[in-house]
């Protein structure tokens, strides 16, 4: 299953601000965090939605 939208608030990933100096190239591609509109951090593997999760002032542990 492919997720190009925020599953929290339905925000397209397309949409948001880029932030190329956090993504890590992988060897499954290139992995990086996305500051949601709605305030939840998306975790962006290859511009589809890896996972996501909501902790204020901070990125996930982990
Ligand atoms: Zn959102």
């Amino acid at each position: 299953m492919t997720v190009r939208t925020c599953p929290r608030c339905g925000w397209p990933v397309a949409e948001l601000t880029p932030d190329p100096g956090e993504e890590l190239p992988t060897s499954g591609g290139r992995v990086g965090y996305r500051r949601c509109v709605c305030g939840s951090w998306l975790v962006v593997l290859d511009g589809i939605v890896a996972g996501s999760t909501r902790i204020p002032g901070g990125l996930p542990a982990g």
